[in-house]
């Protein structure tokens, strides 16, 4: 059965996946940005707000406060035609588009060029139960995407926990959620994409057609390649039952109480052997108010029947109070809605129709692919107990376990490079809430954090986005592409995609391809 869930009309534009490119514009030599602002705002029918209007200054905030983009014009399609005529008056006279879906960039790089196509306005999703399949179109936030899947024969996706990020960045540069060690990440479950490339064409992309390059690409390597208006996934079936946990301590643990924890933890999680796939974890230090000291907790969910929850929980729990800890255990058996809005972290709710709160931040993200030993965790943990305490900043550290499925799908699935990641880390810091301002010693305290991990082999994760990472590229390869994408074969087939379907760089991205 197939079930159109919103009532707006279908706005997919049509698909022109053999017509001829269109002509090569000259603008690399003579770019004229006011002669493609121009012809944007000659769209028929297409919303554009330029700096002088009153409602640019809400349209232009990013989520991460710490950015100041000043994007040129910004669009608000209702079609697919009119993204695709948008990029072709770039692709034509010059200026560069990127495309804002949920606006969650660390960086605020879906607001980076000079002209930005917001999403919202396509926000069709369309569930079909025979093929277990759903269209998604990007400006819908994953909020949405979770309850209308759910709502349509209890179906789900494995991605994030916040409602408020993107379908679209959340997808193209992989998409981690608890799901996930079951499911894969959202990139992997993507069957097709509809994407408008530079020259304004629009095609289908999928792992069998022409489009296979872009395919691989779109899926884990980012916006660099074209704007993608709607994803064709593969839904899975929702756990009947999602058992949320989290294990606190009634306070802040000395930073070797807090290691020897993390260190059971750690081993409990493998890689060899592997935990069950339904088991979902994740460790978050947070400040303490005593110098030495560290806050952190335990959470994920288990998807499965409740007795099989506890008898991972019980060991583990036994094996905190055999090294003298005493944790607080609390676990709820829910059903899969109940279990996403469990870790929201938006007043428990899934809905998106009020706007986001900002934040104003800085994030570092580690890539592990084994165990680390226990002297480096030692000293990272001593690190949070002593300059954490000292910090101007809110900040925290969060420790998720991969694997799993995604582990499971070859390397060359999709541009995602870390098939084999055991733990990924995510240091973020924020300004406090008393203060207007980031501090000034806030970078170099995440700085300092990611250091005290080193020596590791190390990666990075793309969506936390790292605008410190460098972009030189002297030897061939820069921070950012040898971080994300790892690897010289990964890196090359980006970098020919890139050439191949945008030369002329009008998806322009501080740390794009
Ligand atoms: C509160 C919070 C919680 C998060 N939790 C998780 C989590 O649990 N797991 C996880 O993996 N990540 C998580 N993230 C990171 C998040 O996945 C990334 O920030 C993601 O890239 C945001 O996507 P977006 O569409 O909201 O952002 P945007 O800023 O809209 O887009 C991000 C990038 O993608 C590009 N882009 C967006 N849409 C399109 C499109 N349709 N076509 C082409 N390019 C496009 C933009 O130009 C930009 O460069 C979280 C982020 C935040 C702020």
């Amino acid at each position: 059965m197939l079930t159109k869930l919103l009532l707006l009309p279908c706005l997919l534009g049509p698909v022109f996946a053999d017509q001829a490119p269109l002509r090569i514009p000259s603008w690399k030599e003579g770019k004229d940005l006011n002669a493609a602002l121009s012809c944007v705002q000659s769209i028929s029918g297409l919303q554009f707000t330029t700096p002088g209007d009153p409602e640019y200054t809400t349209k232009a905030a990013p989520f991460n406060l710490r950015m100041s983009p000043r994007p040129s014009l910004i669009v608000s399609p209702i079609s697919v035609a009119q993204i695709s005529e948008t990029v072709q008056c770039a692709y034509t006279n010059g200026g560069t588009v990127s495309a804002k879906s949920g606006g969650h960039s660390y960086a605020a790089y879906g607001l980076s060029a000079d002209i930005v196509i917001e999403m919202a306005g396509l926000n069709n999703i369309t569930v079909d139960n025979a093929d277990q399949t759903a269209l998604v179109q990007t400006g819908n936030r994953l909020g949405n995407v979770a309850k209308a899947l759910y709502e349509h024969g209890q179906r789900a996706l494995p991605h994030g926990s916040c409602p408020y990020v993107g379908s679209g960045g959340h997808t193209l540069y992989g998409g981690f959620g608890y799901y996930s060690r079951i499911g894969g990440l959202m990139a992997d479950v993507v069957i097709s994409a509809e994407v408008v490339l530079a020259d304004g064409r629009v095609v289908n992309a999928s792992a069998t057609n022409s489009y296979s390059d872009l395919f691989y690409a779109i899926r884990g390597g980012g916006p660099s390649f074209g704007v993608v208006t709607t994803w064709k996934f593969q839904t899975l079936e929702a756990a009947t039952t999602t058992v949320s946990y989290f294990i606190t301590f009634r306070r802040s643990l000395s930073a070797e109480a807090a290691a020897n924890a993390y260190l059971i933890w750690q081993r409990i999680c493998g890689p060899f052997p592997e935990p069950s796939d339904n088991l979902a974890t994740a460790v978050v230090f947070s400040p303490a108010e005593e110098e030495g000291t560290v806050h952190m907790r335990f959470q994920g969910n288990w998807y499965g029947p409740e007795e099989d929850a506890y008898a991972w929980l019980d060991p583990f729990m036994h094996n905190l109070q055999a090294v003298g800890l005493n944790p607080i255990l609390n676990a709820t058996a829910h059903n899969w809605i109940d279990g996403l809005r469990a870790f929201a972290g938006n007043g428990d709710s899934l809905d998106t129709s009020e706007p986001d709160i900002p934040d104003n931040f800085f994030t570092k993200s580690l890539i592990t692919m084994n165990a680390s030993p226990a002297w480096l965790i030692r000293n990272w943990v001593n690190y949070m107990a002593t300059e954490g305490v000292r910090s101007n900043t809110d900040w925290f550290a969060q420790v998720d376990l991969y694997g799993g499925k995604i582990g499971r799908l070859s390397q060359d699935t999709n541009a995602f490079a870390y098939r084999d990641a055991f733990l990924v880390y995510q240091l973020y810091a924020s300004k406090p809430k008393a203060s207007s301002f980031f501090p000034p010693d806030g970078i170099p305290f995440v700085n300092g954090m990611l250091a005290a991990l080193e020596p590791n082999p190390a990666g990075a994760y793309p969506n936390y986005i790292d605008p410190t990472l460098g972009t030189s590229n002297k030897t061939g390869i820069s921070e950012w592409q040898r971080l994300y994408y790892r690897n010289e074969a990964n890196i090359n087939k980006l970098q020919d995609t890139k050439a191949k379907y945008d030369a002329m760089d009008v998806f322009k991205n501080p740390q794009g391809f």
